[in-house]
């Protein structure tokens, strides 16, 4: 357990308005004014402190919210951009070229999989997809084109927690950079002190957390966060994902709320995978004993957030998996939907959108059957009450006895 409490660290953040209104004023502007010609010249040779020149590079409002996602993950500096995608898309672009080669979990986000598979190759880079969970797979896999060493903290669908510390130390030893999405684990985990070089969220999900709007960010040292941004060669300045500042205001607002959501997302969690486990269900969630990752994923998190509001359960098959998500839509549970991170309880079989890259049988070694539900555990302030509902469904599709 660390003890690092990044909501300190946001709630220490305070901003002043321009007429010092505690919700700075959104920027609703794409161009800015210069009084003095030589400024505007300067700024495109270098930043200049407090200046902004167009909307695509910088916006205030954008400014407030990567400072106050930088306090979240102890970076040096972030940007925010107007997907999770494309914050892992420019970190990518802007490390690797031609020939260049990356070393990427094979449990990883579909998103980002079908980008590394089917996108990155016709740019000639290269991705090895490995078992994260085996350090020597990874080591073996370096070559002196590697750049990247590329995971989730913790993988979709079954939640396996990377040993980042150990992965950082082969990165640092290649002198290679470890880059990590943090979207299952915000708050709790803090990639950067565990030996991650480059941190992306989708901001999507538990950090927005209202299931209403799309957005991203990379937290790093200000050196790459400059490279990102630079003008002439920045991917994050000339590919343009930028954010829309409205939206950057919103999630501001609602990253203030992250370290009481998370918690109650933790905890009633933690309360369903106890109690599916009693059931006798197959589960898969980081805070249970019978977790394999979880003594490592203890000694990894920030004290007093839980184990995060994702977990899984086994179906058995596609068919059973279906019928019990429309099951538990029918009773209230939640939706029947992807994405993660509302304050409703989202469900969805992660089908094999990933796991094609995983042998039939290492798959069932691994657990990753076909009837698999992975589930977005929202903030239900009756936990035990969700739990009876579900248990309802379970009987009904013959899961479980009565
Ligand atoms: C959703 C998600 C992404 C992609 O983020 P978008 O905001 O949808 O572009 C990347 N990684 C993980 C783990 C995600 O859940």
């Amino acid at each position: 357990m660390h003890h690092f409490d990044p909501s300190v660290e946001i709630q220490d953040y305070l901003v002043f308005g321009e007429y010092g209104d505690v919700n700075p004023s959104i920027t609703d502007s794409s161009t800015y004014t210069f009084l003095n010609p030589n400024t505007m010249k300067e700024l495109f040779d270098h930043e200049v402190e407090g200046c902004f020149l167009y909307s695509r590079h910088w916006n205030p409002t954008n400014k407030y919210l990567a400072d106050a996602l930088a306090k979240l993950e102890d970076a040096e500096a972030a940007i925010v951009t107007g997907s999770g995608m494309s914050a892992i898309a420019c970190s990518v672009l802007q490390l690797c070229e031609c020939g260049d080669e990356i070393i990427s979990s094979r449990t990883i986000y579909g998103g980002t999989y079908a980008f590394f598979k089917n996108f990155l190759p016709r740019h000639s880079i290269n991705v090895k997809f490995v078992n994260i969970q085996n350090l020597d797979d990874v080591k073996n896999a370096v070559t002196n084109k590697t750049k990247i060493i590329y995971t989730e903290t913790i993988s979709n669908p079954l939640l396996e927690i990377a040993d980042l510390p150990k992965l950082g130390r082969i990165a640092d030893d290649h002198n290679i950079k470890l880059m990590v999405d943090n979207t299952f684990s915000p708050i709790f985990i803090t990639p950067l002190h565990l030996g991650a070089h480059i941190v992306i969220h989708s901001l999507t999900k538990f950090i927005n957390g209202t299931s209403d709007c799309v957005a991203g960010c990379v937290c790093s040292s200000k050196e790459f966060i400059d490279q990102l941004m630079d003008i002439n060669s920045g991917a994050a300045m000339l590919l343009g994902p930028v954010l829309d500042s409205h939206r950057a205001a919103s999630i501001l607002k609602n990253l203030h709320s992250l370290h009481i959501r998370v918690e109650k997302h933790s905890k009633n969690a933690q309360y369903l995978a106890e109690s599916f486990e009693k059931l006798g269900l197959t589960v898969f969630y980081p805070g249970l004993k019978s977790h394999k990752g979880h003594t490592l994923v203890t000694e990894l998190m920030n004290d007093g957030f839980g184990y995060g509001g994702m977990l899984a359960i086994d179906a058995g098959d596609a068919e059973t998996a279906d019928k019990l998500m429309a099951e538990m839509q029918f009773a209230k549970v939640g939706y029947l939907a992807v994405s993660l991170g509302y304050f409703k309880t989202l469900f969805s079989s992660p089908g094999h959108s990933t796991s094609s890259e995983i042998p039939e049988e290492e798959r069932a070694a691994m657990g990753l059957s076909e009837g698999l539900v992975r589930i977005s555990i929202g903030l239900d302030n009756n936990i035990e009450k969700t739990f009876f509902r579900i248990k309802k469904c379970l009987i009904s599709v013959g899961l479980i006895k009565e």
